[in-house]
């Protein structure tokens, strides 16, 4: 059997390319490949061991149908909603100002293509409601708030899913797709075979498949996997960016204005001594914090909130962006190495210390956690010190940052708030891409998170769109 097209991975990018490449009628043979289960035998053993069970062949929480996107909440960034991004500099792509989107696309282009993504999504059952479009004067009085403490806040509208929504919605195109196209779960992609600089399909476990063009859609898991395929096949890459930080837990209450406001409060400042960037990610109202286990066996954290069950809690990431020069090229190494030193502290686990704790050079004991206000929504965290974990740059970014942030939302600089650690997006060496996402090796291409083209559930799905509607035209001629 040869496949027109073979896409390895079925997150949200592989998803959404299968999808658009039968809306085209491409006529195409199209394969997917995914390592981990169907979306419906995804299921965390956390909530009945309490202890994460480092499952293989993956972990649920970050791979199977839909991704990384199955477990997470859904929070669909809506670019295309704000009124007010209409220039360059404030779409804010994923989260990625130097992503070959924004060098290939123009904005309305982007914006064209996040309509019909959204589209889909509300086409496959996502909630109408939409958090930032309204109280546009309130947002707009934070905004200012934020600019004269040194800060931006980034006005993203959200569609938010919730977790077991997104469950519901992945698995009706599951459905979909296997009514209409190969899908093989359970089945991990081992190596490409790549003869003359052209892709000819890929390795498995059970045997070679061949396929005329090859799609990555490996995510942040095979983004590992990808960093050693690129070493070995001398497939071009550049550095990317690294996020590094915490996962922070606060109350609710401390945070009802922006959750209300904006479901999501995207806030970013280079402040001093650095000067790097450090943004506040991914933020879940009533939240859980969760771990995350990779496929090398290391712990960090993550985050999530379902649309039913509530915490008292809100929990965002804090992340600090580093960008290092050649001859650096292992940013996976790099991340992985912070993650080893805090599971070696932890007994294999992420590690919680309360605010006040870290300013004061103090260590958190699992005593301290019993009577914090601020209740640890996850369980399995060790108590102990981040700063034997994150060098000194991060934390002293993080402090300086978390206390800036407290003359927008007074509390956010709490004693009793507490931080998980480490948590860090992998995001690898970002592949070099052509305008048709191209790879250096011929028929060879690279969508979502994994080749470092988008960050995010909504790009990672438009991508898939976009490279789609690329694959049709390029078969077309
Ligand atoms: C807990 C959590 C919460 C999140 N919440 C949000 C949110 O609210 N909003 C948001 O915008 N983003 C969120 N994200 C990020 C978002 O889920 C990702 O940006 C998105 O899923 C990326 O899509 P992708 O298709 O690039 O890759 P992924 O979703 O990572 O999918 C890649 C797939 O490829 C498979 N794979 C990898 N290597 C191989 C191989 N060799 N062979 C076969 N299969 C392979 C993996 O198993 C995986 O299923 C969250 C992430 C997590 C973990």
């Amino acid at each position: 059997m040869m496949y027109d097209v073979i896409i390895i991975g079925m997150g949200p990018s592989s998803i959404f390319c299968a999808y658009e490449l039968l809306e085209q009628n491409s006529k195409m043979k199209i394969l997917l490949i995914e390592k981990g289960h169907k979306i419906e035998n995804r299921i965390c053993p956390i909530s009945k061991t309490g202890k994460c069970q480092k499952c293989k062949p993956i972990c649920s929480i970050i791979g199977g149908f839909s991704g990384a996107g199955a477990f997470s909440d859904g929070k669909l960034l809506s670019y295309h909603l704000s009124s007010y991004n209409n220039n360059t500099n404030d779409i804010y792509i994923g989260g990625k100002d130097d992503s070959y989107i924004k060098e290939y696309y123009s904005i309305d282009e982007i914006k064209n293509i996040m309509k019909y993504t959204d589209d889909i999504y509300l086409k496959f059952g996502a909630s109408k409601n939409i958090s930032g479009i309204n109280n546009r004067k309130e947002i707009a009085r934070m905004q200012i708030k934020a600019s004269k403490n040194g800060l931006s806040l980034i006005d993203v509208p959200v569609r938010h899913l919730g977790t077991e929504k997104s469950h519901e919605l992945y698995k009706k195109l599951e459905d979909y797709l296997i009514q209409n196209i190969d899908l093989m779960f359970e089945t991990e992609v081992t190596d490409l075979i790549i003869e003359d600089n052209t892709i000819k399909g890929v390795k498995t476990k059970s045997g070679d498949i061949k396929g005329k063009k090859v799609v990555l859609a490996v995510g942040v898991d095979g983004s590992i996997w990808l960093e050693g395929l690129c070493k070995k096949y001398n497939i071009k890459t550049r550095n990317g960016y690294m996020d590094i930080g915490i996962r922070y837990e606060l109350k609710d209450e401390v945070m009802e204005k922006v959750n209300k406001l904006m479901y999501e409060g995207k806030f970013i400042g280079k402040l001093k001594p650095y000067f790097d960037k450090v943004r506040t990610y991914c933020q879940n109202p009533s939240g859980f914090v969760t771990p995350e286990t990779y496929d090398n066996g290391c712990t960090l954290v993550n985050g999530h909130a379902y649309k039913e069950k509530k915490s008292k809690n809100t929990n965002l990431a804090i992340l600090v962006s580093y960008k290092f020069d050649e001859p650096f090229n292992s940013p996976n190494e790099y991340g992985f190495n912070i993650a080893k030193k805090a599971n070696l502290l932890s007994g294999g686990n992420a590690i919680v210390q309360r605010f006040g704790d870290l300013i004061n050079g103090r260590k958190t004991t699992k005593y301290d956690l019993i009577n914090n206000s601020v209740e640890p929504t996850m369980k399995s965290a060790f108590a102990g010190d981040l700063s034997y974990v994150l060098d000194y740059r991060t934390v002293v970014n993080l402090i300086n940052f978390i206390k800036r942030m407290d003359k927008i939302i007074p509390g956010f600089k709490n004693d009793d708030n507490l931080m998980y650690g480490p948590e860090i997006k992998f995001y690898g060496n970002e592949l070099v891409l052509d305008k048709n996402f191209q790879t250096s090796i011929n028929n060879l291409y690279s969508i979502g998170t994994g080749g470092g083209l988008t960050i995010g559930l909504m790009m990672a799905s438009a991508s898939g769109v976009m490279m789609a509607r690329k694959l049709v035209s390029e078969n077309e001629k």
